[in-house]
């Protein structure tokens, strides 16, 4: 799959090739007006203001475009020209050169990544209902929009639906979007080219900012601070805002109080983990668009009941399912579906806690559960206590400090002692081996 980063960079080197072979010229005239519109499943987009341009560049250039683009990354299957005709809403010239530099900023979106595809459930509408509105209004009603929740919900989605929408119902406003990873690069870079001036007022002129993964910028401080200053001075001008992270802004750490109150200040709306019945719709969606391939229904209700960490881990089930099937050309079932996913679907029951480790493994060994807190240091006890510190660290996806907390307040180095120590154990004692393998299994049920 090919990220936006690759792309756009792919994309850099391209035009580069082509005004070399092009000339300037050609390349002034025709070749710079193309843009670099959207990437998806191997497909990319380039757009170019009218079918006069389209249909000079295209039988000329068309098929070198697409080799050169293939010479960078085999997985491409298709470069096409698409006409945009907001492009050529702009006054010539000047614009196209104000455009373009804060085009470069902003990242491509996603073809389907739209409302039209974001399926809405319990967990998640309040959000949507807050991306619809300010998709939907040029005035700003509240600013700014935090998104947030964990990994794969669909933080992203929802970020490149608001800006397609935006740019859909009003082509003029300029909408900038980007990871906060890439603010801080174009940042650092602006720095280091000293032209920082230029930085803020490319940022400054965007009518819409929105920024991904925000809390990148946790504990790098003069990034933070460029971001703080070019927040407030596209609120100062009303000029919306969108963030998402992977926490709410509260929780935060290694960011700037000034910074984390006004994240606060808009709405902060939280997308949260998935139930069954949007698990189920998702992949409805998603079988539509599947072709040549039947799935039953009880496969795509056994997916939604056994995947339920993410959608982009559901997501890639039900595409490995279905590249399954294709390869050894057998309809995908139920038992197919077992057979193929059995490491995802195992990986999906863990839900172990340290509490459980640390009853089972009490019970195992007939000592005290209040012995997994206490300072004894008995071998007895010890040993037990040390073989529920490495399950935990195994099973559960609990930090060191965290467990050491849990085990009577102790300190995160003895965890990573107990961890290593049971470690060469295994090796070294098969008796510890077995009970550790009794445990395990007694843990998976
Ligand atoms: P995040 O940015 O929160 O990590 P993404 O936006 O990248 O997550 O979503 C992961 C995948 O799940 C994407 O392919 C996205 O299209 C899909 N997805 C997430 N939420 C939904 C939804 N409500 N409806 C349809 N697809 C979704
Ligand atoms: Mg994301």
């Amino acid at each position: 799959m090919l990220s936006e980063e690759t792309a756009t960079e792919i994309w850099e080197q391209v035009r580069a090739q082509l005004k070399v072979e092009a000339g300037n010229t050609v390349f002034e005239n025709w070749l710079s007006l193309l843009n670099l519109n959207s990437y998806a499943n191997g497909e990319v987009i380039i757009s170019v203001q009218s079918r006069f341009h389209k249909d000079w560049i295209e039988p000329r250039y068309g098929n070198r475009l697409k080799t050169l683009w293939l010479s960078h990354n085999k997985k491409i299957k298709n470069v096409s020209l698409v006409i945009d005709e907001s492009l050529s809403n702009r006054v010539y010239k000047k614009n196209i050169a104000e455009e373009s530099a804060i085009l470069g900023f902003s990242s491509p979106l996603d073809v389907s990544y739209t409302f039209e595809k974001f399926v809405v459930g319990p967990s998640n509408n309040f959000v949507a209902a807050a991306a619809q509105r300010i998709s939907d209004t040029d005035e700003v009603s509240f600013n700014p929009l935090v998104i947030y929740g964990g990994v794969g919900l669909g933080k992203t989605h929802l970020m490149h639906a608001i800006a397609w929408r935006i740019k859909s119902n009003n082509p003029k406003r300029k909408v900038v979007y980007l990871s906060a990873e890439k603010f801080m690069y174009q940042f650092v870079r602006a720095l280091r080219e000293q032209d920082t001036m230029g930085f803020k007022e490319q940022f400054r002129s965007a009518d819409v900012l929105m920024i991904d993964d925000v809390q990148f910028i946790a504990g790098k401080n003069s990034t933070q601070e460029e971001f703080f200053h070019t927040f407030n001075a596209l609120v100062d001008q009303s000029k919306q805002i969108i963030v998402s992270s992977d926490r709410s802004p509260a929780d935060l750490e290694g960011i700037e109080e000034r910074l984390r109150s006004r994240l606060g200040w808009g709405i902060v709306a939280e997308i949260h983990q998935t139930t069954y019945e949007l698990r189920l719709g998702i992949l409805q969606s998603k079988v539509a668009d599947i072709k040549n391939c039947e799935i039953p229904k009880n496969v795509l209700e056994f997916l939604a009941h056994k995947i339920t960490s993410n959608i982009r881990e559901l997501e890639g089930a039900l595409k490995r399912l279905v590249a399954h099937s294709q390869l050894v050309g057998r309809p995908v079932s139920l038992d197919s579906a077992y057979d193929v996913l059995h490491d995802l679907i195992r990986a999906n029951n863990r839900k172990v806690t340290i509490e459980e480790i640390q009853r089972k493994v009490a019970e195992h060994f007939s000592i005290r559960l209040s012995d997994m807190s206490s300072a004894r240091r008995a071998r007895a006890v010890a040993r037990p206590r040390q073989i529920a510190m490495y399950l935990s660290k195994q099973l559960t996806s609990r930090s060191l400090p965290e467990i050491g907390r849990t085990f009577g307040g102790r300190d995160h180095t003895t965890v990573m002692h107990a961890v290593s120590r049971i470690e060469s154990l295994i090796l070294e004692d098969s008796s510890v081996a077995d009970d550790l393998e009794l445990l395990k299994r007694n843990l998976d049920n």
